[in-house]
């Protein structure tokens, strides 16, 4: 095999690894934390915390109410028990339970709009609850994927790097040292050529470096200074 051919194969081998290089940065990428899955759960502790507060409140609310129902019980029974004779007496305690039953009542009112609103935060935490299992659930199964994904990607590019090594240690040191100079400065180093024309620059190529080219030579286009490859 000549020389050119050589080094146009070990281009199509750099090419194949630079192209899953890439792949492999992209994907490596995507691993670790998901916004989606970081905003759900911020989404159910927010509500679960509110749920947490409104439970509290009703059982707060509850409480007052029982105490209150003690309170006018006792007041009653001792309004209606006989042993306060005094009118202005009576009157006054008449009063303050009518007082405490205004309470409880408003109490009661209020703690049945907290019991609508202890429903309503227990449906919304059970769905964003189950949104964020479902989206917990898909991002695991996508971590599992990509990281198989880049378990075999890794294990191409070594295979690849392995066969590169392998190929350049074949070809003449000299064309190999030419290539890696041109691979760094312009990135492709062996230019095809079609139709007379070298498909790194697009120039006519004159016919003495066809020529050249042709017999198989290591020929540096005059213009871009590539390799040129006549397949
Ligand atoms: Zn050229």
């Amino acid at each position: 095999m000549g020389v050119v051919k050589q080094l146009y194969q070990l281009q199509e081998v750099d090419l194949e690894i630079e192209s899953n290089e890439q792949t492999l940065s992209r994907l490596a990428s995507q691993l670790g934390e998901n916004q989606a899955v970081v905003e759900a759960h911020a989404r159910l502790t927010s509500e679960q915390q509110r749920l947490d507060e409104l439970r509290h409140r009703q059982r707060s609310a509850e409480w007052e109410i029982d105490n209150l129902v003690t309170k006018i019980t006792a007041a009653e029974e001792q309004l209606y028990s006989g042993r306060i004779k005094n009118p202005k007496e009576l009157t006054n305690l008449q009063h303050e339970v009518d007082l405490l039953k205004a309470k409880r009542d408003q109490l009661e009112n209020k703690a049945l709009e907290t019991m609508d609103q202890v429903e309503l935060a227990e449906a919304n935490v059970a769905a964003t609850g189950s949104e964020f299992n479902k989206l917990e659930a898909e991002w695991h199964n996508q971590q599992q994927q990509l990281s198989a994904d880049i378990g075999a990607l890794k294990s191409k590019l070594s295979d690849l790097r392995n066969k590169r090594q392998l190929w350049s240690a074949e070809i003449d040191p000299q064309a190999v040292g030419i290539y890696d100079k041109l691979r760094k400065q312009k990135g492709q180093a062996v230019a095809k050529v079609e139709q007379g024309i070298c498909r790194g620059c697009r120039i006519s190529l004159p016919f003495s470096e066809l020529q050249q080219a042709r017999s198989g030579h290591l020929v540096q286009c005059s213009s871009c200074g590539r390799v040129l490859f006549l397949p």
